[in-house]
């Protein structure tokens, strides 16, 4: 499996990538060219085209939830390539509108205009991409340190306005000779409820490694147990980015394997 980091919050020094305060992930296993959230801008567009790697050849497009710092890119992906064969996949609530505080925070169009310009897939439970690469879906509450909280408001299916609690958030786990490694978006539904939901449906213990938001700011009570779970799973690497504070991070460096994020990384398992 082959990762390289396509959009994200922190730049290196002397790579002159762009960043803003989003995710886009490209992966390359078995045989799967797969586009991991698409960022806000158009900048998911120039990244890729500097780094070389060309998304008009994409065969999956994965939405981890539907906040427009992870979809909003969809826009300036359909106006530059034809998508249609692409298969996009993501929780149908994630395409439903969201707003909070009167501001548009969700994806850019709706399953309709999703259905029209790619091959969309949505899928409520787990969702086998290939025989070692799997959307989990929706993700059960397995910690109890772990409660969803509300984000503004949302629709349900039937289309009643209804507290948005993010049912949408999922991830992708991809099974590797050293265990799982895992591709969150914002973990809105906890990150240790991820990652042990993803151990159960892939039925592997190990984690070779975990990237992506982990939904972590305050050095409080959440976060010792968080980093305690996180240390049981004696996971090789964690990269946490994206909605995680330097005062978490500074905290998980203490007791777990953190490595630093930026526009540009690539990792090979
Ligand atoms: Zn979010
Ligand atoms: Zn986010």
């Amino acid at each position: 499996m082959k990762l390289r980091v396509l959009v994200d919050n922190n730049t290196y020094i002397d790579q002159y990538y762009l960043g803003e305060p989003a995710v886009s992930y490209y992966l390359e296993t078995d045989g799967l060219r797969i586009l991991f959230d698409t960022g806000y801008s158009d900048i998911v567009l120039q990244n890729a085209e500097a780094m070389g790697i060309d998304l008009g050849g994409l065969t999956h497009i994965v939405l981890s939830h539907g906040h427009n710092d992870h979809t909003r890119g969809l826009r300036f992906l359909r106006e530059r390539f034809h998508l249609s064969q692409v298969q996009l996949v993501a929780h149908p609530g994630c395409l439903r509108p969201k707003w909070m505080d009167g501001m548009d925070i969700g994806a850019p169009f709706g399953e309709t205009e999703a259905a029209a310009a790619f091959d969309y897939r949505p899928q409520t439970g787990p969702y086998a991409l290939s025989e070692n690469c799997v959307f989990l879906g929706e993700i059960p509450a397995l910690h109890d340190f772990e409660p969803r909280r509300c984000f503004g408001r949302t629709l349900d299916a039937s289309g009643a306005e209804i507290g948005e609690f993010v049912t949408d958030d999922s991830a992708l786990a991809c099974r590797t000779g050293d265990g799982l490694f895992i591709v969150t978006g914002c973990s809105h539904s906890g990150i240790c409820n991820i990652v042990d939901y993803a151990r159960q449906v892939l039925g592997e213990d190990r984690v070779a490694g975990v990237i992506g938001g982990f939904h972590l700011f305050e050095a409080d009570q959440r976060l010792r147990q968080t980093i305690g779970r996180l240390k049981a799973l004696a996971p090789k690497v964690l990269y946490p980015c994206h909605c995680v504070s330097l005062r978490a991070k500074a905290e998980m460096l203490k007791a777990l394997p953190v490595e630093e994020v930026g526009v540009g990384l690539a990792i090979t398992l």
